[in-house]
């Protein structure tokens, strides 16, 4: 049922014990909205704590109390008041959904893919981060910020915006950081965190790229990563951004193996609508910046994405 932001401050303002989760392969919305969140929560005295299902990549050191992130123990059943699920629908959150009896569930995202599953659920897809609702959703509570929880919401709002400049900022998104950066928090210690490689994701960076394919009359980049491929290109993060400054990309991609017959699949565009075709395959995300995982052998996956994406550009 979609609620509005007092409803959903009215449920968490009559929870007293609190648990947060968001979405596996974690990025800087998913951690810091929880985070910032948590607490916000815990200086109202309220027992809140998050679990997330998968390991938190060490640039998001930078953001206070990311050592309080639990991963949910096998066979542990966890009990509250409510389950806050943040920046995603409630079955792409590992393990976590399924181990936790909660009286309430509660779902804040901003993803127009989002399908609408949860008991409560606030949903604002025009807003470009789930941190910028956790912004307003403590305002609406009578909340300011403290630093923590003023750097882990800018932080998912400068990571979801990639640093304030894709399409999804708005002037609600700069006033949001603004606040918070009154408050204390330096952009660029964010930003440098945020950027951070070890010379071996340079590295890895670099041996994906090698990889690089055009198709649809340059309209396409992509990257395919097999299963022997993978073996050295351990990271692909950061690669879309290498892709996207391509002059005549309308679509850029990387397909990586995970498993036999199974490759996940991470699309950024300059309006054609990505979330579309990552939907086809059971995915979703935004119309600029969406992922699936398809299950296929290699060969029959390439030519499934290409061809789903071709025929998205001739809508
Ligand atoms: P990324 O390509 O950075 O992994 O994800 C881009 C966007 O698509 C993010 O907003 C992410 O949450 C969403 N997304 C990526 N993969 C999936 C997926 O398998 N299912 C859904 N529902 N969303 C996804
Ligand atoms: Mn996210
Ligand atoms: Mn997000």
């Amino acid at each position: 049922m979609k609620i509005t932001l007092d409803e959903a401050a009215k449920i968490i303002g009559d929870a007293q014990t609190i648990i947060l989760t968001s979405h596996i392969r974690p990025d800087g919305d998913s951690i810091g909205s929880t985070l910032g969140l948590m607490h916000y929560l815990r200086a109202q005295g309220k027992d809140a704590r998050v679990l997330i299902d998968d390991d938190l990549p060490r640039i998001f050191k930078v953001l206070p109390g990311l050592e309080m992130i639990e991963r949910p123990a096998e066979g542990v059943r966890y009990t509250a008041d409510l389950l806050i699920v943040c920046d995603v629908e409630l079955k792409r959150t590992g393990n976590v959904v399924s181990s936790v009896d909660a009286v309430r569930v509660l779902n804040i995202d901003h993803h127009v893919t989002n399908d609408e599953e949860a008991e409560y659920l606030y949903l604002n897809p025009d807003y470009a981060a789930t941190c910028e609702i956790m912004h307003d959703l403590i305002g609406a509570m009578g909340g300011t910020f403290s630093l923590d929880v003023a750097t882990c919401l800018y932080t998912g709002m400068a990571t979801d915006t990639g640093f304030f400049r894709f399409s999804n900022t708005t002037p609600h998104t700069m006033r949001a950081a603004a606040d918070l950066i009154e408050v204390g928090v330096k952009p660029n210690i964010i930003s440098v965190a945020m950027e951070l490689k070890s010379y071996d994701e340079v590295m890895a960076q670099v041996r994906a790229i090698r990889n690089l394919e055009m198709f649809h009359d340059g309209m396409v980049a992509a990257v395919f990563i097999d299963e022997e491929k993978a073996k050295e290109v351990t990271t692909t993060e950061g690669l879309l951004d290498k892709l996207r400054v391509i002059e005549g990309t309308q679509v850029v991609f990387f397909m990586k193996w995970l498993e036999k017959d199974t490759y996940r699949v991470s699309m950024r565009s300059k309006g054609t609508n990505v979330s579309r075709i990552a939907q086809g395959f059971g995915g979703g995300g935004h119309v600029r910046a969406a992922g699936c995982t398809i299950y296929a052998p290699f060969d029959e996956a390439k030519k499934k994405i290409l061809a789903a994406i071709g025929e998205e550009l001739n809508r």
